[in-house]
């Protein structure tokens, strides 16, 4: 019997079917620290908001003014991230409200450093780095790179091994993730120029990132990152390609009829690996209820640790209070604050 003739004759059984819950797939996705921290750092119009807090700004109009974003998405965006615990409303005796960063917020700054750094060395095409950080700790013009807690060592994707922590398992995927378009990355590009801009413009979009983390999972196989990140065949696919396009990975056939793929990361590609230990531990620190879904054994010095974003001269850690700026471009054409302390 056609489907359309049993519509018709059974009308009253369908419908009390259809009362009941939509038959779905449920489909499981990995607790990570990394997916955490990007549920909030890869909306971008959250993300300029928070880089420009590390700016200094700290007002609605300054933020209005500095982004050109509409008032009522500047409005919701900072409920949310006051909400999230990243901001807090000071008081200031006016009616005027200020949001500063919470101890929580001002933590991501390593994470931006570390995604600075990465755009510095792979995105900015000739030009010369928008932002000079200065290190005020030692004095020294900086360039901080993620290293080891234990060793003090930098950490590289291959010398890491990892297994399950307290809160590793699986929780039930939100609906509708799997229909998520590609979040517009040219919205990260605008204000000021901005080397973590460039590098979220690339891998800012969670899908994009999540990919990226089972290439350091070591799996590089169609199949196997299907399978492990439960995502829609068509979302894995435009994501290895925009991946491929922008040099993350390269595509290398390893099997014909029928033509099998994997995809390796770049030199470009590995490089993302700071970052992305740096947002690991941000996850781990204040979403993960003290239980980190991971653990991460450096093999280098043969112990667990966390990821530090440390100065290269003075091998100290990054934190926003110690750094100063020097800008190559006049912030003033942004509406934005000059340079200046972030504390
Ligand atoms: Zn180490
Ligand atoms: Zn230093």
């Amino acid at each position: 019997m056609p489907a359309s003739a049993k519509i018709h004759t059974a009308r009253p059984l369908i419908r009390s079917v259809a009362r009941q819950a939509p038959p779905t797939i449920e489909r499981r996705e990995r607790n990570c620290s990394v997916a955490r921290t990007l549920d909030i750092v890869s909306d971008a119009w959250a993300f300029l908001i928070i880089r420009e807090a590390f700016f200094g700004t700290e007002t609605f109009e300054a933020f209005r003014s500095a982004l050109g974003i509409p008032r009522a998405t500047l409005a919701n965006r900072l409920k949310k991230l006051t909400q999230l615990g990243i901001f807090r409303q000071a008081a200031t005796g006016s009616s005027r409200k200020e949001y500063r960063l919470t101890k929580m917020g001002f933590d991501l700054y390593p994470s931006f450093i570390a995604l600075m750094q990465f755009g510095d060395r792979w995105l900015a095409g000739g030009r010369p780095a928008p932002l000079t950080l200065v290190h005020m700790r030692c004095g020294f013009d900086s360039h901080p790179f993620v290293a080891c807690s234990h060793c003090g060592e930098g950490v590289r994707a291959q010398e890491v091994k990892y297994r399950d922590g307290p809160g590793a398992g699986r929780h039930r995927a939100k609906a509708g993730r799997n229909t998520r378009r590609a979040s517009d990355g040219s919205r990260f590009l605008l204000g000021r120029p901005s080397s973590v801009s460039r590098a979220l413009q690339i891998i800012g979009d969670k899908w994009s990132f999540m990919v990226v983390r089972e290439a350091f999972f070591g799996n590089r196989r169609y199949d196997k990152i299907l399978t492990e990140l439960a995502i829609a065949p068509n979302i894995l696919t435009d994501r290895l390609s925009r991946l491929v396009t922008n040099g993350v990975f390269h595509r290398r056939q390893y099997q014909s009829s029928p033509d099998r793929h994997e995809y390796l990361l770049t030199d470009m590609g590995r490089d993302i690996y700071g970052p992305f230990i740096a947002m690991l531990r941000w996850g781990d620190r204040w979403l993960s209820k003290g239980k980190p879904p991971l653990l991460l054994t450096h093999l280098a010095c043969g112990h667990d640790f966390a990821a530090a974003v440390v100065c290269e001269r003075c091998k100290e850690p990054i934190v926003a209070a110690d750094m100063r700026y020097k800008l190559a471009y006049d912030p003033t054409s942004f509406g934005a604050l000059g340079p200046r302390s972030v504390v």
